[in-house]
């Protein structure tokens, strides 16, 4: 009897549930998780785009620690060590660097090397919760919360709780360490020419609830909504909107908007300002309007679709970064490509002295090479070169 009773309780758990109801259970936890992960550890503690309720604070991190295990600070700390040294050796997890191999296959892996290193996380982890639950509970007991999960997925579902857990426990690491860090830097589509590499997976950031717009957010990291242009969705976004609407959240920052002014005859304080801030989506302007049809009307012209050993679209790429990703030999080919045809080398020129003068550190400077810079791209004879810096003397900052 005794017996009977274990097998059976083996076999359905408590719950005595059909798949339909175990698949609900998976999906409806694990989209938990990645809210807790995108909401509280990624927009509101590492980079300040949003406060939340303390009650809504407290299920998000409690939820952090029983379906992740992952400390606060230390996601923190890694996260910004990433923004702050993107693609470069001290990236904890670029695919630029590391391979996308390494970083799809083993982002959990390159996040527990990360966290190990403590003096960054003291560095990078400042201001995040340091409460009694924090020094008694979940940092020093970062198992105790998964395990607690083992424990009811068990008591619900029998042996097969374990299966169910299993999957609880591998969403974070596949989803936003593999996904997201590995492939939302190397596939996708950019709206903004950042200095990284990252990439938006798809328009529609529905499924890890708004990450895959990371282009944006790279553009724009203490914008609490990711979604930029008209035709992207971003569910953690309208999460946030709708804790607002009843009190729970108060948005801090959202990614100002580029605005236009009508005549203006020379860049002033207020174009250089706007440059400034909207410069990823300058330079992205320029990649659409110049260096593409530029580089159409020269491989027509050429008759062929490859430049040497490079094709057209590689070409367009490097041209739209410097050739920023290119290995040594790509850098070499790029730069033979390039001189023996004017018409790439001016747009190529003007591309990195545009750079140039957003590095620099006294305003009156960049905005004398700014109003330089305009009034040669004026002069050039290159109608597209004009038109780009007509538009750029208009930008101006949107006031909320
Ligand atoms: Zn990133
Ligand atoms: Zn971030």
């Amino acid at each position: 009897m005794m017996l009977d009773t274990l097998l059976r309780f083996a076999a359905h758990g408590l719950a005595n549930a059909g798949w339909l109801a175990i698949l609900l259970y998976i999906l409806v936890t694990t989209q938990l998780t990645i809210f807790a992960v995108t909401l509280y550890l990624h927009r509101s503690q590492a980079h300040r785009g949003v406060d939340f309720h303390p009650v809504v604070a407290h299920v998000l991190r409690f939820w952090n620690w029983v379906g992740t295990g992952m400390v606060t600070k230390e996601w923190v700390a890694v996260h910004r060590k990433h923004h702050a040294h993107c693609e470069t050796e001290q990236d904890p997890h670029s695919p630029q660097v590391a391979g996308i191999g390494k970083v799809f296959f083993e982002g959990a892996e390159l996040y527990r090397t990360a966290t190990a290193n403590r003096a960054d996380m003291e560095k990078y982890g400042r201001g995040t919760p340091n409460d009694w639950l924090e020094r008694h509970v979940y940092t020093p007991h970062p198992y105790l919360g998964v395990s607690l999960l083992l424990v009811v997925d068990v008591l619900l579902f029998g042996v097969l709780g374990a299966a169910v857990w299993a999957v609880q426990m591998a969403w974070i690491p596949f989803w936003a360490a593999g996904v997201v860090n590995g492939l939302g830097h190397w596939w996708g589509y950019r709206n903004f020419e950042t200095a990284d590499t990252a990439t938006n997976l798809t328009p529609w950031g529905v499924w890890v609830g708004g990450e895959e717009l990371h282009n944006n957010h790279h553009a724009f990291p203490s914008s609490a909504k990711f979604a930029l242009r008209k035709f992207e969705v971003d569910i953690g976004w309208i999460v946030i909107r709708g804790l607002e609407k009843v009190g729970l959240a108060k948005v801090l920052r959202v990614a100002p908007t580029l605005n236009e002014r009508p005549n203006v005859a020379l860049p002033d304080m207020e174009t250089l300002k706007a440059l400034l801030t909207h410069r990823f989506e300058a330079m992205t302007d320029y990649y659409k309007t110049v260096i593409k049809p530029t580089v159409r009307e020269q491989s027509n012209a050429e008759g062929t679709r490859r430049f040497g050993a490079m094709p057209r679209r590689r070409l367009r790429r490097a041209l739209a970064n410097g050739g920023r990703w290119l290995d040594k030999t790509g850098k070499a080919r790029l730069a033979s490509i390039v001189e023996n045809r004017p018409r790439l080398q001016q747009i190529s020129e003007y591309r990195a002295r545009l750079a140039a003068l957003m590095e620099q550190r006294r305003p009156e400077s960049a905005l004398a090479a700014l109003q330089q810079w305009c009034r040669e791209a004026e002069a050039s004879g290159n109608r597209k070169l004009v038109e780009f810096a007509a538009r750029l003397k208009r930008y101006s900052v949107a006031r909320a």
